[in-house]
């Protein structure tokens, strides 16, 4: 083993765990939790870069290490920085939390790569396969991209958010058994703008056919962005009759519940989804409506608001083409309650 090289690798790791420790310990004092969405992304990738580090230099996964490191950090800047010792117990649970997930799916996540590897054909980690390790181990890209680094190889990053953004609604019914409340943001804002997502995707279906499927889905705090398959351009009527259909079904003040079933349980009773085989052997079906009054029947992790009522006003406020074959619609929520509540098992 060359010396001069480890000591270099000791120092760089060292100084990984230091400094994202750090910034995730200003993070998480901010109020963000981890996810796989947004700002909680960009924290758990710091954090699990951190803890991938320091696997690395060998230490024992026996115990939990990042919440020492928080209280460093808070000990040197807690009195400049008081809602970091405010937010001690929250930064201390929230860091163990993460470690120990990621423990978990990193030992799972390793051998896969591994397998993975020997299984290339050229010097490129498909993104597919990028996604399945981030999708089902939790692997950050960026994680993934250093490990394929190591070895000489590099990762395809457009296939990757390809494969994401077509399996974002999935990602989060799959995941969020995965990571017990990693995933979803569950900000008032984007629980409203994701069932008025599910409210849309019926409503297209009622007036341009069966036909539509969902293509990709992103949701943030401002609006909805949803792409769905569909030759044609709306015409303003069917945009009028879309955009009508769903605040009828919000002024109706629908409820919503979800139950849990299997893959073919959930076919069976008509329920819309990304039928995938990453679905596990569970799946949630959310329902808007009930009885003969029955909205929408869509596979998917949550969560939701209780009643369609608190959504609010539905604009739909842009319609164009996304690809060859697939419209886009952006749509936004006004109005709503502040905090809704969340819809639960029925
Ligand atoms: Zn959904």
């Amino acid at each position: 083993m060359n010396f001069q090289r480890s000591t270099k690798d000791t120092e760089r790791h060292t100084r990984i765990i230091t400094d994202h420790l750090k910034a995730a310990t200003f993070i998480i004092a901010d109020g963000i939790k981890p996810s796989n969405v947004d700002q909680g992304y960009v924290l758990r990738r710091l954090i699990r870069r951190a803890i991938r580090s320091a696997r690395q230099l060998g230490l024992e996964v026996d115990q939990t290490f990042t919440p020492q490191i928080a209280e460093a950090v808070i000990e040197q800047y807690g009195h400049v920085y008081t809602n970091l010792k405010e937010k001690q117990e929250t930064i201390h649970s929230a860091l163990e939390t993460e470690e120990q997930q990621f423990g978990k799916t990193l030992k799972e996540g390793l051998k896969q790569f591994e397998k993975l590897l020997n299984e290339l054909t050229s010097k490129r980690v498909n993104g597919t396969d990028a996604f399945h390790l981030y999708d089902t181990y939790g692997f950050p890209l960026e994680l993934t991209k250093e490990m394929a680094a190591e070895r000489g190889l590099n990762v395809d990053e457009k296939g990757f958010a390809k494969a994401f953004e077509a399996h974002q609604e999935l990602s989060r019914a799959g995941a969020s058994q995965r990571f017990s409340g990693g995933l979803a943001d569950r900000s008032s804002q984007t629980t409203k703008l994701h069932t008025a997502t599910h409210l849309l995707n019926a409503a297209l279906r009622k007036v341009l056919g069966d036909h539509v499927y969902q293509k990709g889905s992103n949701i943030t705090a401002d609006r909805l962005r949803f792409d769905f398959s569909h030759d044609e351009k709306l015409t303003p009527e069917q945009k009028d009759e879309v955009e009508k259909l769903v605040n009828d079904a919000i002024e109706a003040d629908l409820p919503i519940s979800y139950h849990v079933t299997d893959v073919q349980g959930a076919k069976s009773e008509g329920a819309i989804g990304v039928f995938d085989e990453r679905y596990g052997d569970e799946v949630k079906v959310y329902v808007v409506g009930e009885g003969a009054n029955v909205f929408s029947r869509e596979i998917c992790g949550g969560p939701h608001v209780a009643r369609t009522g608190m959504i609010g006003k539905f604009t739909l406020k842009k319609e164009e083409s996304s690809s060859a074959g697939v419209r886009r619609i952006k749509a936004i929520v006004e109005g709503g309650a502040e905090e809704v509540e969340v819809a639960g098992e029925e």
